[in-house]
């Protein structure tokens, strides 16, 4: 039986030199792969109490779709500058590579909701610290962080400290 870790490609220098991109098309193409991921990430939640999954664009739709729909849950979509139709509010963050804006509708985390994030990857944790922002701003509260890669030598849970981030992979 192959493992989660056994679906994940790894390209060297993707987007950029030095960069080695960790590709989950290829999970997502087995549906094995697909399964284990998540069903890893459903796991995750199973002792916890939320009421909505959030996710970014676009690798945080495809994991975090299905596991909402599957714990009977709605999902709410973090996207680029530009994308959603309503009123948004905005965050600038930095990436391992670049510079980017997410917005949220500004009325899709009703005060007081249980909220849980999920996503493919934590690299420097900038996107995520970005979204607990948007969260925080609708008076929503961040109760686990759901991640199927996690890079550990950028030491993005340093910027999540204080909240319950797992991932299924960790990559030194
Ligand atoms: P961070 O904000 O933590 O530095 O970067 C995480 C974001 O960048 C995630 O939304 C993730 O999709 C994307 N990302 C950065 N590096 C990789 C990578 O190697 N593989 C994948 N699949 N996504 C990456």
């Amino acid at each position: 039986m192959k493992k989660l870790e056994d679906y994940v490609t790894s390209i060297p220098d993707f987007p950029e030199p030095g960069i080695i991109f960790r590709d989950v098309t290829t999970i997502l193409q087995d549906a094995d792969g697909l399964a284990l991921a998540v069903d890893g990430v459903r796991g995750m939640l199973k002792d916890v109490d939320y009421d909505v999954v959030v996710g970014p664009e676009s690798r945080g739709f495809i994991f975090g779709v299905p596991v909402a729909y599957a714990e009977h849950k709605g999902f709410v979509p973090v996207r680029k500058q530009g994308k959603l139709p309503r009123e948004v509010i905005s965050a600038d963050y930095e990436l391992e590579y670049g510079k980017a804006t997410i917005e949220m509708h500004r009325d899709s985390i009703k005060p007081g909701q249980k909220v849980v994030i999920i996503d493919d990857l934590i690299a420097t944790g900038g996107t995520t610290q970005a979204i607990i922002g948007l969260i925080k701003e609708m008076g929503g509260e961040v109760v686990k962080i759901c991640f199927i890669m996690e890079l550990k030598g950028l030491n993005g849970r340093e910027k999540l400290d204080g909240y319950e981030v797992e991932s299924l992979i960790a990559y030194e």
